[in-house]
């Protein structure tokens, strides 16, 4: 029989306002697709050859593009399936430090050049308190009231990424703990390039699968309403969307930093579905065509304030 790879895929319909389930098939053979509407058992797209959907993207967890449709691979529609490509994948929790937030758009491209995908993402900022609970098995360390005071003396980007042995490979990425070493030993790593000492270190990443799941829990939370908040300023401020293509085609990177060179400070940043997108030069650069443009941007200036706030302010609310 033809191998085939089945997934339970959630679509939030903007129009009707709500979550549609569909069962996704994937034929590596000829890479092909076909979707199946689960509530109402009917074929939804019939067999179709579909090139921009590769056997590497499929896992669950992550946001697959099925014609300009942005699904969310919620479960694996079967055993083989699961077994096949669902056995080393894994989560873990990155946090940039305040001393690294300006390089988000280079570790963000660091990341996707691991083989990591972002999943989540968060700007924030901790209080104490958050901090001290954040690092609790720290609490009896000589460095532990330093670590809480430069984690909690700014805004933090923190993301959860996915992909095989997330846990190890986002470590090698950070290197080691201290940044001097990290400079001698591993000159590549993210410490070595953004760290400053022993506790300005530029980056966290959890050390097990265990952690992993406490600290996703502590930072994006399965019961909604005790995320940290987010760190939107709601003054001489405008509104950047990066669209799902620029997103899975692994541009975020590039684009953080075109913005950063341009002069702007990213003062509030978070993943979100996309719900409503108002149909200006990182098009130029990054778009594909007309609606795949990469990035929405605010076009009036009266508008800033408002595209801000409908963001941060009423989805995030
Ligand atoms: P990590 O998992 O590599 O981040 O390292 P640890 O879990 O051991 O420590 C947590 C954080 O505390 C580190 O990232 C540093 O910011 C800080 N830290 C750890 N060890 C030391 C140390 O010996 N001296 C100082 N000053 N800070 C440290
Ligand atoms: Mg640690």
């Amino acid at each position: 029989m033809e191998e085939r790879f089945a997934f339970l895929a959630e679509w939030y319909d903007p129009s009707a306002a709500l979550l549609r389930r569909y069962q996704l098939l994937f034929y590596p053979k000829d890479g092909s697709v076909e979707m199946f509407d689960v509530k109402n058992q009917r074929t939804f797209l019939r067999r179709t050859k579909y090139d921009e959907l590769h056997p590497e993207d499929l896992f669950v967890g992550n946001r697959v593009n099925v014609f300009s449709r942005q699904l969310n691979l919620i479960d694996y529609g079967d055993q083989y399936t699961a077994n096949k490509l669902g056995s080393k994948k894994e989560r873990t929790l990155a946090m940039i430090k305040p001393d690294a937030v300006t390089k988000v758009g280079d570790i963000i491209q660091m990341i996707y050049d691991a083989g990591l995908i972002v999943t989540k993402a968060r700007m924030t900022r901790l209080s104490g308190k958050q901090a001290a609970d954040f690092y609790m098995e720290h609490q009896s360390k000589s460095f532990f009231n330093n670590l809480v005071q430069f984690v909690s003396s700014g805004p933090v980007i923190v993301m959860e990424l996915m992909g095989d042995e997330a846990v190890s490979v986002w470590r090698k990425v950070l290197g080691p703990t201290d940044s001097s070493v990290a400079r001698k030993d591993a000159s590549a790593s993210l410490r070595a390039q953004f760290g400053t000492d022993g506790t300005k270190n530029a980056g966290h990443g959890s050390d097990s699968m265990a952690s992993a799941a406490r600290e996703l829990e502590f930072f994006f939370p399965s019961t909604a309403g005790h995320s940290p908040p987010n760190t939107a300023k709601f003054s001489d401020c405008t509104c950047c969307i990066i669209k799902p293509h620029a997103v899975s085609e692994g541009l975020t990177g590039k684009i953080l930093n075109s913005i950063t060179e341009a002069g702007f400070e990213i003062s509030a940043l978070q993943m979100e579905i996309a719900r409503h997108l108002r149909p200006t030069t990182l098009r130029a650069l990054y778009g594909k065509n007309k609606v795949q443009n990469a990035v929405h941007c605010t076009d009036l200036p009266e508008d800033g304030l408002l595209e801000v706030q409908y963001f941060f302010k009423i989805l995030d609310g």
